[in-house]
């Protein structure tokens, strides 16, 4: 155990996860934007209360870092009930999954990552289990195989992905309470920023906030860690204070421009400008091109650049908009004279 601890306390990647769990709105009144869907989840989670029944069972959809697994914690604080967390690839046998189910408690929390990534038999046994609170274990194989019935305790489950688009239809259709997260405007980002920053006791003036939040590409989790990044900056190159120009200095020193693009997503938009003509190009060829797993384009980069109008996915594959053309000062239809002309 405390070998464990030693490690942590070295672990740069540990203690960013300290920080990030010192920084979790633990409640609704901490917990900034996503207005229609904390609205919503107070009524049904009022309405559960009252009728002293478990909540429906929640999905939550949307990119890394929007506050996923942070509701899900608040969900089970409101409820007055504890959560257990699991992820899908964690979950590999039917058994991994009885086991925790038949060790809840009555309305008690299960929380999924990842959920689109259970396999097809867990997935199966789960299905009982959220609609009749019930599991049906194959025990033996051949003649004498059987199946004996467990009732689990009602539960909520609650699952969270990156990837909608992978969930099969019969487990979407399951979760009563569907929501997708969205990326959070410059308002809410800025508001994030300032609650963290008292939380860590960083000194930060109103415009050094703005131009952090309006260049974390909508996501409270890269806010959070540009203004750890801002801090550093304050202490060594400023005054301890993180006012616009502290902030301009750390998103320049970390590449990431006015639009809040990093390099990636650079190497992204120029890479089907430069090499594909503007697209479309499959995502596996850009995967490729730029280094990076197609899995993590998808999920992480994907969104944020469809979003702010840069990429538009076509039947064909990825494409980029005049829009991205524009922003890197070049001009498609000059690109396309040149090369009839070499
Ligand atoms: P996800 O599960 O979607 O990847 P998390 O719930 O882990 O995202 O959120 C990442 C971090 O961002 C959390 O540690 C939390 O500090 C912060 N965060 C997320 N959403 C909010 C929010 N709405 N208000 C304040 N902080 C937030």
């Amino acid at each position: 155990m405390s070998k464990l601890r030693n490690n942590e306390s070295t672990d740069p990647v540990g203690k960013e996860e300290d920080i990030e769990l010192q920084l979790r709105p633990s409640g609704f009144d901490e917990f900034t934007g996503q207005q229609k869907i904390v609205d919503n989840l107070k009524i049904y989670i009022a309405a559960a209360l009252r009728r002293g029944e478990p909540l429906d069972h929640v999905l939550l959809t949307g990119p890394p870092g929007l506050g996923k697994t942070t509701l899900s914690h608040i969900i089970a604080n409101e409820l007055g009930k504890s959560i257990k967390t699991t992820s899908g690839p964690v979950l590999e046998k039917a058994g991994d999954l009885a086991g925790l189910l038949t060790n809840l408690e009555d309305g008690e929390v299960l929380f999924i990552d990842e959920i689109h990534r259970l396999s097809n038999v867990v997935e199966e046994y789960l299905y009982s289990a959220m609609e009749d609170f019930r599991i049906d274990i194959m025990i033996d194989s051949g003649p004498s195989a059987r199946t004996i019935q467990l009732q689990v305790p009602k539960f909520t489950l609650i699952g969270a992905t990156t990837r909608a688009g992978l969930l099969t239809a019969p487990l979407r259709s399951r979760f009563g309470i569907p929501n997708r997260l969205d990326y959070y405007n410059t308002e809410d980002l800025t508001k994030v920023v300032i609650r963290s920053a008292r939380i860590l006791n960083v000194g930060i003036d109103s415009e050094g906030a703005v131009e952090i939040a309006s260049r974390s590409r909508g996501t409270p989790r890269i806010a959070n860690r540009l203004l750890r990044r801002g801090r550093d900056f304050a202490e060594i190159k400023g005054k301890g204070i993180i006012n616009k120009e502290i902030a301009k200095m750390t998103l320049e020193a970390l590449e990431v421009d006015a639009a809040g693009l990093d390099d990636m997503d650079k190497r992204i938009l120029l890479n089907i400008i430069n090499k594909y003509d503007g697209g479309p190009v499959g995502l596996n060829t850009i995967a490729v091109a730029v280094g990076e797993e197609a899995d993590t384009i998808e999920e992480v980069y994907e969104p944020f650049l469809i979003q702010q109008g840069f990429l538009q996915i076509t039947s064909r594959g990825r494409a980029v908009t005049p829009m991205a053309y524009k922003y890197f000062g070049l001009d498609k239809f000059k690109a396309i004279d040149n090369s009839l002309f070499s």
